[in-house]
């Protein structure tokens, strides 16, 4: 994943206005160093991020991911981010895309020990390639996230529902998946519900129902999950969130794992278990992911 391109940007106030964005963001070369060593995104994670997906230089579904970042900055209490400017910033990146696939990244860390103000960037780079991924599929094995299904009421300081940049976990997660030699991992709550892959939702397909778990806060709310749903919906099937006991997974009709660069994965094996896959529909709904989306 070379970066083509990376912006630092001076944060404006939530309702602050300029006539001039462009002076707020500095172009950096994406190959040299760009941040200190006080920075509190190296040293503790302690910041939030978006990933966003771009096809033949479109930005996908930029507002739900505009918002998702505002909702986890107040999750995180960083100041609010002024969602003109990073708007501005995504199209500046976008337009260094070109044809074919890539990732967008929004960053706001909450900046330098002892700072004045957080830090933010935006890179964009080629995306790897998920084509065989989107038709083959992956191999799934549960995982327990190892706090119950009510935590995030209870402990809303693990923030839980933030896209934050601390995902030493998450990445655990999916090096225990690989040993177990799956592609990828489903998290399970302590008391036995469906959470969410380390880096996608996961949704099942009942007869002409699509589940999702319940974005509840104990997981992030995936602005493909929102997407995709609502293109079912105009197809006439039914969508649903819902509190889905484990073992639910075994009765799914098909299942798949959808974020914004790999779009939808279909699973072939769940814990050990064959999952059919229809590749017709796979295709339709990664056709529909790969379409110019707002
Ligand atoms: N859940 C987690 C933990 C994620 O990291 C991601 C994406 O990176 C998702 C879900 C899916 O979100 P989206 O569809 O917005 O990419």
């Amino acid at each position: 994943m070379a970066l083509r391109t990376a912006l630092m940007i001076a944060p404006l106030g939530a309702d602050e206005t300029t006539d001039d964005l462009a002076a707020t963001f500095t172009t950096v070369d994406p190959a040299a160093p760009a941040l200190t060593v006080g920075e509190l995104s190296t040293q503790r994670g302690d910041g939030i991020f978006e990933s966003i997906g771009v096809v033949d230089g479109h930005p996908q579904e930029v507002e739900a991911h505009l918002e998702r970042l505002a909702h986890s900055a107040q999750l995180c209490d960083l100041p609010a981010p002024n969602l003109e400017q990073w708007r501005g910033a995504v199209l500046t990146v976008a337009a260094e895309c070109g044809p074919g696939e890539s990732v967008i990244k929004l960053i706001l860390s909450r900046g330098v020990e002892h700072g004045p103000s957080p830090t933010a960037w935006a890179t964009a780079a080629s995306a790897a390639d998920f084509s065989r991924v989107r038709t083959d599929g992956i191999r799934v094995v549960t995982l327990d996230r190892g706090y119950s299904i009510d935590a995030p009421a209870s402990a809303p300081w693990l923030l839980l529902g933030a896209k934050t940049l601390s995902y030493a976990v998450n990445m655990a997660a999916l090096r225990e998946a690989h040993r177990r030699g799956a592609d990828d991992a489903v998290f399970t709550s302590s008391d036995g519900y469906v959470l969410e892959a380390p880096t996608a939702t996961l949704i099942l397909r009942r007869g002409d129902t699509f589940v999702t778990p319940a974005p509840n806060g104990g997981i992030l709310h995936g602005t493909t999950q929102l997407s995709l749903f609502e293109h079912l919906a105009d197809r006439g099937f039914t969508t649903v969130y819902e509190t889905i006991p484990v073992a639910d997974l075994r009765t799914a009709d098909a299942a798949w794992l959808v974020s914004s660069v790999r779009l939808a994965a279909p699973i072939t094996e769940l814990d050990g278990a064959a999952l059919t896959v229809d590749a017709e529909f796979t295709a339709s709904l990664n056709d529909y992911l790969l379409s110019p989306r707002d």
